[in-house]
């Protein structure tokens, strides 16, 4: 993957972007349990940020995924993992199915306003009995003249509280396991959709997590995002943009965090010099930097692969297995060479620590990761 000048100055735009609308708010909006994406989104999507790779007949920036690359990377610098996480649910988790499976009056309808930002959208695949076994999902959709009926509930829904429409996936079949289910949309105006809890989390506290629940919803068969029964498939499709996204962040995230560590410890003295100067420290620091930057080159490989439109599962496995594990050595060493002022609230490492740890559970845990690389692997 090239950067060019172009990619360049996409970057700055987007640092620029951040450092104006969402940096300063970050305390407040942590503090808060909430950001109001509402006013957010919008701006994001004036400035063309939510719709990187989507076609421009909906208001999207028809660019190659080397762009989306680059906007996680910025994306990640900021200083909490929830709002990053509640845009890119937006951009690469809920509704990469809708643009790539959807009908034109779909997309007209529920994706165009998504990139102007005007609606705010959750993807809703977990379920309290089913998170790492998504074949388990209960939540069912019921075909009543030309409405699907849908009853049950969602668990740990990014955005949840505030979305105006749902990538929802459920069963419309009784077929068990992997067939019988369909992603559809699903306003969140619609009678019966309720916000049954709003929960509180150890991290990403700026961004609201739900509980949703359904109860005789009904909305037109119209709403299926491509075909009946194919759910399963176009969610894991849906999955792989998910994890991409992911590590993209992730690596915004450590390069800043080293930065910033490097950066103290050049002026925090003990021992009558520069802590950085520790060889033991400057090489732990190095070592993280290494192996973030094989992350960042073998993310990149992942997005020449997307840009030639090919497979990969197995590639966005490993970046997010592999980022998500980084990341918590990361913050760990941050944390620790910050010593006492490191676990102060009041220092950016108390936030990271916190907020990293989601990496290695969401968007399938690490050990879902390892399940899918050992059945394609050379030990499948
Ligand atoms: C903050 C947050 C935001 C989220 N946002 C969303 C969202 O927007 N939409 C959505 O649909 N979901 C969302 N999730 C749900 C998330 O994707 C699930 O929590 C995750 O997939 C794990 O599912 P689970 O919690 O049910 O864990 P379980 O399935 O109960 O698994 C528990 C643990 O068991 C281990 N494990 C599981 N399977 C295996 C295996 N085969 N082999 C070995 N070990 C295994 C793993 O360590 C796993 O962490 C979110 C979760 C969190 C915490």
């Amino acid at each position: 993957m090239q950067l060019t000048d172009e990619h360049e100055a996409f970057r700055k735009s987007v640092r620029t972007f951040v450092e104006r609308e969402i940096e300063p708010h970050v305390d407040q909006w942590e503090h808060e349990g909430a950001f109001p994406a509402h006013e957010l989104f919008p701006k994001l999507g004036r400035a063309g940020f939510l719709g990187l790779e989507y076609d421009p007949s909906y208001g999207g920036q028809g660019a190659d995924h080397s762009f989306t690359v680059v906007l996680g990377e910025e994306l990640g610098r900021i200083g909490c993992g929830g709002v990053p996480m509640a845009i890119a649910v937006q951009t690469d988790m809920a509704t990469p199915s809708l643009h790539k499976f959807g009908s034109e009056d779909l997309k007209q309808r529920y994706l165009a306003p998504a990139i102007a930002g005007e609606a705010v959208v959750s993807i809703a695949v977990t379920e309290a009995d089913a998170g790492s076994d998504v074949a388990a999902i209960r939540t069912k959709a019921v075909a009543d003249g030309d409405e699907w009926v849908i009853d049950g509930t969602k668990l740990y829904i990014t955005n949840g509280v505030q979305a105006d429409w749902l990538c929802l996936l459920v069963r419309t079949s009784g077929e068990g396991g992997y067939s019988g289910m369909s992603q559809i949309v699903v306003p969140t105006s619609t009678p019966g959709v309720e916000v049954s809890r709003k929960l509180d989390k150890l991290g990403n506290r700026s961004s609201d997590t739900a509980e949703l629940s359904f109860s005789a919803v009904r909305v037109p068969m119209g709403n299926t995002i491509g075909k009946v029964g194919e759910g399963f498939r176009q969610q894991m499709d849906q999955f792989q943009h998910e994890r991409l996204i992911a590590a993209y962040l992730s690596v915004g995230g450590m390069t800043r965090a080293l930065e910033r560590t490097v950066a103290y410890l050049k002026q925090r003295y003990a021992f009558g010099a520069p802590l950085l100067e520790n060889q033991y420290v400057a090489y732990r620091l190095t070592e993280l930097d290494a192996e973030l930057d094989l992350l960042r080159e073998y993310n990149y490989g992942c997005a020449e692969r997307m840009i030639r439109h090919e497979d990969v599962t197995r590639q966005a496995s490993i970046a997010k297995l592999i980022a998500g594990r980084l990341q918590r050595r990361v913050a760990d060493w941050c944390m620790q060479f910050h010593g006492g002022i490191g676990y102060m609230e009041a220092t950016w490492t108390a936030r990271y620590f916190r907020d990293s740890r989601l990496l290695s559970i969401g968007g399938g845990a690490d050990e879902v990761m390892l399940r899918i690389l050992s059945r394609m692997g050379p030990f499948a």
